[in-house]
């Protein structure tokens, strides 16, 4: 199914999940930081296209540019200009809580008695609701319906009586979800990672200052070195003139959570994250793949670009075994649709795959194939992909999905689909495979995905393709203890 609910309106393609959101915080010694900061969100923008803000501090006074679209649409070379100060902070947004305009656009400036703030979000809180009743009954008002805002009220009220760090540890304290922030508070700029770390942050390293960002890549691109990942619950406050940063550890929790579908889908592959090359963590889930569903054909291929990683790793470990595989691009990818299409009517809508794809007859025509892609969210891409390659006069047609099956859908800030909407919400693999028309269907098992990644099953969020989530959501189940993480000592600056 392709998104779209008004006949003639642009609509997405959206059978697949969408990205969450990036955020970059940045400290120099010498330079104005906005520049930089538009660089690493262009290095983001796969994270989120609805927005993009940026938020500097000159040492005297809070300047902000937020637009809704593209980073290169939302700003110019005189909204750089104006983004005066060496300390700053960026977002990109695809709205997954709040609605869809510039009210909920970041990062969330707030003004109060004791100071300046700015807020970037990556992320979901379940509790936001609760929250914002609270802080509304204690005479916040709010100009938006996002959860972003509920953090920086929480935020700004605990910093009238207690230290940054406190005020961050107190805030965090009573939040419940996924977050990795960016937080300009003044002219110093911070990033936190939720206690379970489901979101990612990485800390970078530049020639005169300091870079906290969602994907390395963001690093990369400001010609910088990724010193390591943000710890679960850790919160890095870079000195405001770009010399160093403090490390404190708020909460040390026994588990974490990572998303692991920032591996399998979000993530750029030349990203690290938590210690892994996402190109290489999906050529590995390609490879157990292999190991658990191999199946002898003339050609393996991915769909583009979403399968490509795997579908190496696939072909790799079958030509280790001696199968005579090729390895090759059955579907060309149209890089000029890009996200968003005309779409007047449903059938339309139905063949949107075919303006994005098309197979390559030499590569398909006459022979057994298999198909490789990461997920399978609602199944009608799968269904029209298949029907594609046998179009094109593929002999037989195999499907193989580097992931679990989706199940459920995700309250932390990924915007999969509804759980009705979800093809394996109440269907078997077998029922799947006949919905989409392959000769056989297969997905990897939880278990590979934890070995592919190098983490037990309980250091990983797995909750849409278990329906067993790691933070307590409202009517659903859950894999472990949620209760309220408990305080950590704090940890001494670290490196
Ligand atoms: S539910 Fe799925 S998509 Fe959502 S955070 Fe967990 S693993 Fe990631």
């Amino acid at each position: 199914m392709q998104a779209g609910n008004v006949d003639g309106e642009a609509t997405r393609s959206d059978d697949e999940p969408r990205e969450k959101c990036g955020v970059v915080g940045v400290s120099l010694s010498d330079r104005d930081a906005a520049r930089p900061v538009y660089y690493a969100l262009y290095a983001l923008q796969h994270r989120g296209q609805d927005s993009a803000g940026i938020v500097t501090h000159d040492g005297f006074q809070q300047h902000d540019h937020v637009e809704m679209g593209l980073v290169g649409d939302a700003f110019d070379e005189g909204d750089l200009a104006e983004l005066a100060g060496s300390t700053g902070i960026g977002h990109v947004r695809y709205p997954t809580a709040g609605s869809v305009d510039k009210s909920c656009a970041q990062p969330f400036s707030v003004s109060f008695n004791s100071g300046s703030l700015g807020l970037s979000h990556n992320g979901n809180l379940v509790n936001a609701a609760g929250l914002r009743d609270e802080l509304a009954r204690l005479g916040h008002a709010f100009t938006s319906d996002g959860d972003t805002e509920v953090i920086a009220h929480s935020l700004a009220r605990n910093l009238l009586d207690a230290d940054l760090s406190s005020a961050v540890e107190q805030t965090m304290r009573r939040l419940h979800g996924s977050y990795s922030l960016t937080v300009m508070y003044d002219d110093r700029v911070l990033g936190v990672r939720d206690p379970r770390g489901n979101r990612p942050l990485v800390l970078g390293e530049l020639d005169d200052g300091y870079v906290l960002a969602s994907e390395s890549a963001a690093v990369d691109v400001l010609d910088g070195e990724l010193v390591r990942d943000v710890r679960p619950g850790e919160a890095i406050v870079l000195d405001a003139d770009g010399q160093g940063y403090e490390s404190v550890r708020l909460f040390d929790l026994e588990t974490t959570a990572h998303c692991f579908f920032e591996h399998v889908y979000f993530a750029r592959p030349d990203s690290v994250i938590d210690g892994t090359l996402v190109y290489e963590a999906r050529r590995e889930l390609g490879r157990a793949l292999w190991r658990e569903s191999g199946i002898d054909t003339d050609v393996v291929m991915p769909v583009p670009d979403s399968g490509r990683a795997f579908a190496s790793g696939y072909a790799d470990a079958a030509s280790e075994t001696g199968a005579d595989v090729e390895f090759a691009e059955g579907l060309m990818k149209n890089r000029y649709v890009g996200r968003t299409f005309i779409m007047p009517t449903q059938d339309e809508r139905e063949r949107a795959v075919r303006l994005k794809l098309n197979p390559i007859r030499s590569t398909v025509e006459g022979r057994t194939v298999t198909l490789i892609d990461d997920s399978i969210v609602r199944g009608t891409t799968s269904t029209q992909l298949v029907e594609l390659l046998r179009d094109a006069g593929a002999e037989s047609v195999h499907v193989r999905i580097g992931a679990p099956a989706i199940v459920a859908p995700c309250y932390f800030g990924i915007d999969m689909a509804t759980r009705e909407e979800l093809i394996a919400a109440d269907r078997t693999t077998e029922e799947i495979r006949e919905t989409v028309g392959a000769d056989s269907l297969s997905y990897l098992s939880v278990d590979a995905v934890a070995d592919a990644l190098d983490e037990t099953r309980d250091d990983l969020c797995l909750g849409c393709v278990t329906g067993e989530y790691p933070y307590d959501v409202d009517g659903e189940a859950t894999d472990r203890d949620v209760s309220r993480p408990t305080v950590g000592e704090p940890a001494e600056a670290d490196d």
